[in-house]
């Protein structure tokens, strides 16, 4: 499809057309250098209506109940008269193509919600490629009016520091069984939770949650002393104790926006958005510099057989790269 002129982007995006907005994260999306300028363009032009939502990360382990969730805080917050939007890193399928959110009818009533806007994941790019774009369709539906955008990931790898740079607030869904979980892979997303949520707090399991969320307490409270996050227990499935915890995150968040630490979170995260794409950048343009490419095969094999050490072979990848490098 032809892209539409920048201004009929920008009135388009600002008018709330969800059309035009759908349009515009194709853009934002494409990895078709011609559209880039004019990406950028627009994006520039609808910055200064930027910055005006909630912007809060959902992660958790495949199961753990996410779509249910989205679906239950999505309905309670579009009830109260807001307008979200929810976006999707999903790791696996920059990765693989295929991904672990699924493409299954997620989120069935928010999908039908006048006041919701949901898009999946790009499908395509590296991590950091995808976290661009994750972070400007953001910006997008900001500039459309969308009072709070939920960006949902899963919580393996990377993704969660991804998400992290780029909201206020970081929700992590929990299932009981706490004993085993902060042993291991889990530490990482419990160091930069805002808010533990244990889910499934429901039926046979409420007991167990209960206790879980004690446990959560007592390491959390060991483990990031004064800056413990919100521990809280919910059902997805019936809607229980998602009011009481998007009232918590409106606290904390309007707490944080009164001492000034959310603009500075904000401020660092746009210094940190600039440095990565440099970083993919360079990485991108030593990947396409034909004469690194042609020493790579002889310096992997030397450093690989002994012939070189790693940092002579290193120095020559980048003396290659910038000639001006001693090698
Ligand atoms: P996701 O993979 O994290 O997106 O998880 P889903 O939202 O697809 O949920 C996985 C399964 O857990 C589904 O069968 C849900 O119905 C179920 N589930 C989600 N939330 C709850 C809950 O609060 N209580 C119970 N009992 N089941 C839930």
């Amino acid at each position: 499809m032809k892209p539409l002129s920048a201004d009929a982007y920008v009135e388009g995006v600002r008018a709330g057309d969800r059309t035009v907005l759908a349009r515009a994260i194709t853009l934002v999306e494409s990895e078709h250098p011609r559209h880039a300028a004019l990406a950028q363009e627009v994006l520039t032009r609808l910055l200064p209506h930027t910055g005006n939502s909630r912007r809060v990360g959902i992660s958790g382990v495949p199961g753990v109940g996410k779509s249910t969730f989205i679906d239950a805080l999505g309905m309670h917050l579009v009830g109260a008269g807001k307008r979200v939007a929810v976006l999707a890193i999903d790791p696996s399928s920059s990765v693989s193509g295929g991904s672990i959110l699924g493409d299954k009818t997620r989120m069935a009533r928010l999908s039908r919600a006048d006041n919701a806007y949901i898009r999946p994941s790009p499908s395509s790019g590296t991590l950091g490629g995808v976290a661009r774009k994750t972070r400007e369709t953001l910006l997008l539906c900001e500039a459309a009016g969308f009072d709070v955008v939920l960006v949902e990931t899963v919580g393996v790898g990377q993704s969660e520091t991804v998400v992290q740079e780029m909201v206020d607030f970081y929700v992590v869904l929990m299932l009981a069984g706490a004993g085993d979980e902060l042993q291991g892979i889990k530490r990482g997303i419990l160091e930069v939770a805002d808010l533990i949520a244990i889910n499934k707090a429901d039926g046979d399991n409420a007991p167990r949650a209960e206790r879980a969320r004690a446990e959560y307490r007592a390491a959390l409270h060991l483990m990031r002393p004064g800056a413990e996050p919100v521990i809280t227990t919910c059902s997805a499935l019936e809607g229980q104790g998602i009011d009481t915890l998007w009232d918590a995150v409106e606290t904390q968040v309007a707490r944080r926006a009164a001492s000034g630490e959310l603009a500075r979170r904000r401020t660092e995260q746009q210094v940190g958005w600039m440095w990565a794409m440099v970083h993919d950048g360079l990485r991108a343009a030593l990947r396409a510099h034909p004469e690194v490419a042609s020493l790579v095969p002889t310096l992997e094999r030397d450093v690989r057989e002994g012939r070189a050490t790693p940092t002579s072979a290193a120095l020559r990848v980048l003396g290659a790269f910038l000639p001006q490098t001693p090698a």
